[in-house]
């Protein structure tokens, strides 16, 4: 099942599934209780929202041996933790804004995580049995200030920093092989497999597990390929992922 989060009406936000005929809508949010209702819409429409708003987003940096070469880093020995706001979310088609604060700002294409229980302290057997599926993100950052900062919370924190989207699919499986690109303009930038991963996502939500309740709705970045570069206004920015689709972001001048 592919879930999305829809604006359907002005002010009537809520949560459906991909049909072939269109979007069938729920009752309910597919985090807690849900079930399929009688309506669906036609997908042209709706308008996609970010599929999920977290309470918090957990992102792993240097979780690709090609990427940590590429910024002149060792492979990590332990998974790298860092932050972003929930603020920073948008969904499909929705502008990335960039800060005067910045002159250089990344894309990063990644899988993302969208955990469906709460989840601490979990084994490793049952870590993928917490998830409710997986979505494609992309880990917008402004390398000049994550550089200049020493930390990475303003160049990771921007509003607009976090395209989330298009859907949740809840049968993706993160122990085989899927191929993620970014392409911007057409033109592609990055182009890496999920199994190369440095720590999987079972790994992942063990070792965070242990630090933060994970609660439903949050997400996990997963890291990013090789081929990270510089986005500016008017370029189109798309995150694929093969079995969960496109993600598609205009960027702009803030
Ligand atoms: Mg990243």
């Amino acid at each position: 099942m592919k879930i999305v989060r829809i604006d359907a009406e002005a002010d009537d936000i809520t949560y459906g599934a991909v049909e072939p005929d269109g979007i069938r809508l729920f009752h309910g949010s597919p985090f807690f209780q849900w079930e399929r209702s009688e309506t669906v819409l036609p997908i042209t429409e709706v308008k996609l929202l970010s599929p999920v708003i977290p309470t918090k987003i957990i992102a792993i940096g240097k979780n690709y041996a090609a990427h940590a070469a590429e910024t002149n880093s060792d492979v990590p020995i332990s998974p790298i933790l860092f932050l972003k706001p929930p603020t920073a979310v948008i969904g499909p088609l929705a502008q990335i804004k960039l800060p005067p604060e910045s002159e250089n700002v990344h894309h990063e294409a990644e899988l993302a995580v969208v955990m469906g229980k709460v989840t601490r302290n979990v084994p490793i057997d049952e870590a993928l049995s917490h998830v409710l599926g997986y979505t494609a993100a992309n880990d917008v950052t402004a390398r000049d200030l994550q550089r200049a900062d020493g930390q990475w919370t303003r160049g990771k924190g921007f509003d607009t920093f976090l395209p989330l989207g298009p859907a949740i699919d809840t049968e993706f499986d993160p122990t085989e092989p899927h191929t993620i690109t970014a392409s911007v303009n057409g033109v592609m930038r990055q182009d890496g497999v999920t199994s190369d991963l440095v720590f999987g996502v079972a790994e992942l939500i063990v070792f965070i597990s242990k630090v933060m309740t994970l609660l439903p709705g949050d997400v996990i970045l997963t890291g990013t390929p090789s081929g990270v570069g510089p986005i500016v206004h008017g370029d189109r920015v798309e995150i694929d992922i093969e079995g969960i689709g496109v993600l598609l972001n205009t960027v702009v001048n803030a």
